[in-house]
C-alpha cells in the first residue's frame, strides 16, 4: 500500500443506494481520471460516516490503476509532518513529499483545529500544487466554516481561492453508514 490508504475499498464496494444525494454517474466519470490530466481538484464534503474517505480512496485506487502516483494523508498528519520539518530546517525537502505525487489526497480537513503556523504550511503546500497538482480534499465542514478550521479567514480564503479555481465539489447529505444498522433498528435517529 504505497499510497498509504487507511483501507482499500473501491467504487464497486460503495452502495450508492444508501446515499441517494450522490450522483453515481459523476463518480463513474471521475473514475476515468480526466480530472488528474486536467489538474482539477475534487472536494468531498459531508458529515461523519457518509463515505468521504471511502470515495477518496476509491478514486485514488482508480488513479493508481491509470498509472498515477498517489499519496493519501490526513490534514492533521500532513501539518504535523510539515511543522516538524520546519523546526528541523527541512521544510523545502518535506514539501516535496506532498508535491511529487501526481494525485494528493488530503482527508479530514476540519476535524482538528489548525494553528496559525499549520494554516501557513497548508497554504504553502496548496500554492505549490496550484494549477499543476490535482488533489482530492475531504471535509466535514462547509467552505463557509473553513475560516474557523484554519483559525484565520484570510488564509482560509486564499486556500479556497486556489483550491476552488479548478474543482468539482461533491456534497454528501445522507446518514452515516456507520450507523446504518442502528438507524434501521431504531436505536438512534
Ligand atoms: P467518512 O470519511 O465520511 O467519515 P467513511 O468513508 O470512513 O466515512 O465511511 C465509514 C465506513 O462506512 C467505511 O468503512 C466505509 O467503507 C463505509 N461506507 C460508507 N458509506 C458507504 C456506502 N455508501 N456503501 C458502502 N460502504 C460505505
Ligand atoms: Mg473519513
Amino acid at each position: 500500500n504505497l499510497a498509504r490508504f487507511p483501507f482499500v475499498k473501491g467504487l464497486a464496494a460503495f452502495e450508492f443506494a444508501y446515499q441517494p444525494s450522490l450522483d453515481r454517474k459523476q463518480l463513474t466519470s471521475l473514475a476515468a481520471c480526466h480530472f488528474i490530466e486536467h489538474g482539477e481538484n475534487v472536494i468531498i464534503l459531508g458529515p461523519p460516516g457518509v463515505g468521504k474517505t471511502h470515495l477518496a480512496v476509491a478514486l485514488g485506487l482508480e488513479a493508481i490503476a491509470h498509472g498515477y502516483r498517489v499519496l493519501f494523508t490526513t490534514a492533521a498528519a500532513m501539518i504535523a509532518t510539515l511543522t516538524k520539518a520546519l523546526h528541523e530546517g527541512k521544510l523545502d525537502e518535506k514539501l516535496k513529499t506532498y508535491t511529487v505525487p501526481r494525485l494528493l489526497i488530503i482527508d479530514e480537513i476540519g476535524y482538528l483545529p489548525i494553528d496559525r503556523q499549520g494554516a501557513n504550511l497548508f497554504f504553502q503546500l496548496i500554492s505549490r500544487r496550484y494549477e499543476k497538482g490535482p488533489m482530492i480534499l475531504t471535509s466535514n465542514q462547509s467552505f463557509g466554516a473553513w475560516g474557523e478550521v484554519f483559525g484565520d479567514r484570510v488564509i482560509a480564503t486564499a486556500i479556497l481561492d486556489r483550491v476552488l479555481h479548478h474543482a468539482v465539489t461533491i456534497n454528501i447529505r445522507g446518514n452515516s453508514y456507520r450507523l446504518k444498522d442502528k438507524l434501521k433498528a431504531g436505536l438512534v435517529r
